[in-house]
């Protein structure tokens, strides 16, 4: 297929309105924002930037559609086959879904189409099946008075309410899913405010949730930019915020948050560390650390972006991953020799750009060519850096949200487990090795949400997934989500 054809696909899937209370919709001050395709730089559709009135008109539908009590009420099994339909309906669209998220986020399409469409359809499918499963218990008390009696208590789970969710732009689609599917499957509502940068295919789910029977005003999409956020978050029809994004913009929001004792669950950054020990092999160390940070042009919260290496090993392994990264050919998400697509944004671009400028002055050494970008697209080329000095630098510490890894030498476990936790982040780490004596000792040592031991990035609906530290507060998928969008209720009996 040619790229014009890919991009009349994905253009015919625009719709540039936001769903509330089941209607389309404009934002109440007329305003819009411009949404860009990251490999050409163009304009390709302008939504409706939404204020505080907008953002009051979605919560108030979110939270009469709760207070009814149809959807939370609704016999488990019909709301799991509402979800089990708007997952069919995702997947019959999955082609025309993958275009727009490749035209608006930039990532190649077999990404689009593998990990974000088939993802969120896995994700719902998942997530539907626990609606039907929703369970509490029962305990006896042992409160003495009158003598004679019994208490028993049932502690039932309900829905948390109106869920106020944020996503970011580097898994638009799949984000979105991600909170979406567990707050509904458990009788929540929600108002869902996808990133400026990628609003397109949070707009088409809500068309699919539609049509799927799921009820006006229990998913509403509100497009807008970080005020638009930040108006969610502070509104008082919203039990819980759950945000996915920056560690900076998590924290405003726990402050926020705070404030009225609203709920918050926050996934927010990492610089997560790539562990090689002594006996492994090259081949599958360098494959490792360079999917581990590459995939997604390194717009990944658990990207791999510290690897660590034992020093004799250190510069075989290194080369080894400058050599492939650097070959890597960056085009545009429809191009199928593209390895890797654009960044987001301009603004992103111009971040990373930064960070890797940073390196360079700091005092860590590049490895890989400079390969300026020509294109009016926001492209920028791997950088592996080696810092042998042991130096505090930036690039060691702060997230980049990038295709950029920085390579520093170890002498044993204890040193390693000292550098890798070496951060105010906790999100993600994996360990490469034939050893799993060593490979759980480490795991059992390591400061992270998630560690793989010889693999990266695996993210499953079944596995908790979340951060330590500054990474984050709470967990998604499993039983975890669940617990996440439902608390307790006790109800007391005497007999
Ligand atoms: P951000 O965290 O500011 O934005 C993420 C989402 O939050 C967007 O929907 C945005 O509109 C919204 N938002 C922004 N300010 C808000 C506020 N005050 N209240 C409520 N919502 C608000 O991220 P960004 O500025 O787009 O990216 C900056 C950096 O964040 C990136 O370079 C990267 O390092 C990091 N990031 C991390 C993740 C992740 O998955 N952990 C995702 C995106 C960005």
């Amino acid at each position: 297929m040619k790229f014009a054809e890919h991009i009349e696909i994905a253009k015919g899937q625009i719709r540039q309105q936001m769903l509330i209370d089941g209607k389309w919709q404009a934002a109440a001050s007329g305003q819009t924002s411009a949404v860009h395709d990251p490999a050409r730089g163009e304009v390709i559709a302008q939504v409706p930037l939404a204020g505080e009135e907008d953002i009051d008109r979605a919560v108030k539908a979110a939270r009469r559609a709760f207070d009814e009590r149809a959807w939370r009420d609704m016999l488990p099994a019909v709301r799991e086959r509402l979800l089990l339909k708007f997952a069919d309906l995702v997947e019959a669209d999955a082609e025309r879904l993958a275009h727009l998220e490749t035209l608006n986020q930039g990532k190649p399409l077999p990404l689009a189409l593998g990990a974000e469409v088939a993802g969120s359809v896995q994700w719902l499918r998942y997530m539907a099946g626990w609606a039907t499963k929703i369970e509490g218990h029962t305990v006896d008390l042992s409160f003495p008075l009158p003598p004679g009696t019994r208490y028993r208590a049932m502690v039932q789970r309900v829905p948390v309410g109106v869920v106020g969710a944020i996503v970011p732009w580097n898994f638009p689609m799949m984000m979105a899913v991600w909170k979406i599917a567990p707050a509904l499957a458990t009788g929540c509502t929600v108002v869902l405010k996808p990133a400026e940068e990628t609003p397109l295919t949070a707009i088409r789910l809500a068309e699919l949730a539609l049509e799927a029977g799921i009820p006006a005003g229990v998913f509403n999409v509100v497009t807008g930019n970080g005020a638009t956020g930040a108006a969610l978050v502070a509104h008082a029809g919203v039990d819980k915020i759950t945000f996915t994004g920056s560690t900076v913009t998590g924290k405003a929001i726990a402050q926020r948050c705070a404030v009225d004792v609203r709920r918050a669950a926050l996934e927010l950054g990492g610089k997560s560390p790539v562990i090689v020990l002594d006996d492994c092999d090259t081949e599958r160390a360098v494959m490792g650390a360079t999917q581990g940070f590459l995939l997604n042009s390194g717009q990944v919260c658990t990207a791999g972006s510290r690897l660590y290496v034992p020093k004799k090993r250190f510069d075989e392994v290194v080369a080894g991953v400058a050599d492939v990264a650097g070959k890597a050919t960056l085009g545009s998400g429809f191009d199928p020799d593209a390895q890797i697509g654009p960044l987001v944004s301009a603004r992103h671009k111009e971040r990373v750009m930064r960070l890797i400028e940073s390196g360079e002055r700091e005092g860590a050494k590049l490895l890989t060519p400079i390969r300026p970008d020509e294109s009016s697209g926001y492209f920028v080329a791997p950088a592996v850096f080696a810092n042998t000095s042991g130096q505090p630098m930036t690039l060691v510490r702060e997230e980049v949200f990038g295709p950029v890894i920085i390579a520093m030498p170890y002498d044993d476990l204890y040193d390693v487990i000292r550098q890798a936790n070496d951060s105010v982040y906790g999100l993600g780490a994996s360990v490469w090795t034939n050893d799993f004596t060593r490979a759980l000792r480490l795991a059992d040592r390591i400061d992270a949400g998630t560690v793989w031991i010889n693999a990266h990035n695996v993210i499953d609906p079944a596995m908790p997934f979340g951060g330590m530290k500054q990474s984050g507060i709470g967990r998604e998928h499993g039983r975890a989500a669940i617990d996440g969008y439902t608390e307790t209720k006790s109800v007391c009996l005497s007999f």
